[in-house]
């Protein structure tokens, strides 16, 4: 809930830095859901960090390497949504 401001990020959420290829999640990251590779786009998770709440997208490509984090700008409800929605969407919403 709330607004989510970069600013407020915590030092260990900013090393980890987004798209960083092969960045482990930091002690603080909890997994808030784990989404099953489709064929078209690999394995993905969402972290949620429990200092700062910035929530964290780690992504994997079809063979299975780390793409590394991206910065999720909702909070776990707007992944969902994103999730179930995607078979319908064309584009992607903005950032
Ligand atoms: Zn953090």
């Amino acid at each position: 809930m709330g607004t989510l401001d970069s600013a407020v990020m915590c030092s260990m959420c900013r090393a980890l830095g987004p798209s960083k290829a092969s960045s482990v999640a930091h002690m603080h990251l909890r997994i808030l859901f784990q989404d099953e590779p489709d064929g078209k786009r690999g394995l993905q998770s969402l972290y949620q960090c429990s200092v700062c709440r910035t929530c964290w997208l780690q992504q994997f490509d079809k063979w299975e390497s780390c793409l590394g984090f991206k910065l999720w700008p909702g909070n776990a409800e707007d992944y969902l949504g994103a999730i179930y929605d995607s078979s319908q969407v064309k584009t992607m919403p903005s950032k």
